[in-house]
């Protein structure tokens, strides 16, 4: 079985030329997907746009029509960092709808896996406010629609953008059907995901941050997934693994504080589809959030895609930050002490 990839259609419109968040991202993967002789082997999905019901099972109805009357206007803000422009409803709603696309062809068992790459990004998107460069909460909309239609019983996001995915957090907290764990730079936008946050209610234990002092890359993230990320997933036995596969945390980054590299990705991804394969049949679906260096982007996210579909060898056209990290064995000691999900503590 291929892997799918599908790309959202709409988005070129939703432009800001002089916002890192432009067009041009999405465009310099795709150029990059052109460029290899990978594209063919891929299974591309059709895109499609969300329904308002599919919005609606995530999204309050006053921050759709916020959203829907930004776009009447040629350009708007809905926060001092979040543009639109009058294609961003069709862009926003071709991106959740597309990333349910990828969702459902790999939940459907036509495709091994998938990466939905698409723009406006999502993560930042609470229940009730656009915000962070996201209008919509493209994964949350694809777990609910897999819970809700799919016949699937739990789902796990992990977040390894470099900014918290406060959006999704909100979305999911209090709800046991959906383990959210975030790896992110701290401090840093938005300001959420401390350790403290695991969920409450029924969700008590479902959440999982691990916010990460500046400077730590491959060496920190391969033993925060090894001792961390990797044998929660196992605990919680999600029935489908989504990532929100930002690359802001890559080196050479303008925004992120973090050093990891292509092959740190790479290696990553790697280790979430092995995860994936021991829980949940090899059903894990990437979909794209941050990223604003355009070649360490295009790069890294070729490097995963090419992971995805089993291809061996991976390029590093970057190679590897020159920094030496900081030490994370404090976290992952209180991490392993605290967390439910790795206490030995009763869970969902
Ligand atoms: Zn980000």
């Amino acid at each position: 079985m291929r892997t799918a990839i599908a790309i959202n259609p709409r988005h070129a419109a939703h432009d800001e030329p002089r916002h890192v968040e432009q067009a041009a991202r999405l465009q310099a993967i795709t150029a990059a997907l052109n460029a290899s002789g990978l594209r063919a082997s891929l299974l591309e999905v059709p895109a499609r746009p969300a329904t308002e019901e599919q919005l609606r099972a995530v999204h309050t109805r006053q921050m759709i029509e916020l959203v829907r009357w930004s776009a009447t206007r040629p350009r708007s803000w809905i926060d001092h960092d979040t543009y639109t422009t009058s294609a961003s409803w069709d862009a926003a709603l071709m991106a959740a709808g597309t990333t349910i696309a990828v969702v459902e062809a790999v939940v459907g068992g036509s495709a091994r896996n998938g990466f939905a790459l698409v723009r406006p990004p999502g993560h930042h998107a609470t229940p009730a406010e656009s915000m962070g460069f996201c209008l919509f909460n493209n994964i949350a909309i694809a777990a609910r629609h897999a819970i809700d239609h799919l016949g699937i019983g739990r789902v796990a996001i992990v977040d390894f953008d470099v900014h918290h995915g406060n959006g999704t957090q909100d979305i999911f907290y209090e709800d046991d059907r959906v383990f959210f764990c975030s790896t992110h730079a701290s401090p840093l936008y938005p300001g959420t995901g401390a350790e403290r946050e695991i969920g409450s209610g029924k969700g008590r234990g479902t959440t999982l941050n691990l916010p990460l002092p500046h400077g730590v890359g491959d060496a920190g993230f391969a033993r925060l997934f090894d001792d961390v990320v990797i044998p929660a997933i196992r605990r919680y036995r999600p029935d489908l693994i989504l990532v929100s596969a930002g690359y802001d945390g890559h080196w050479a980054d303008p925004l992120g504080p973090l050093t990891l590299s292509v092959a740190g990705y790479a290696a990553l991804t790697r280790r979430l589809m092995a995860a994936a394969e021991e829980v949940c049949r090899g059903r894990i679906v990437l979909v794209l959030e941050g990223g604003y260096n355009l070649r360490a982007l295009a790069a890294s996210v070729m490097a995963c895609l090419e992971v995805l579909a089993n291809e061996t060898t991976v390029v590093d056209p970057l190679g590897p930050a020159d920094e030496p990290e900081p030490d994370v064995s404090a976290l992952i000691a209180r991490m392993r002490q605290n967390h439910p999900l790795l206490a030995g503590q009763n869970v969902p």
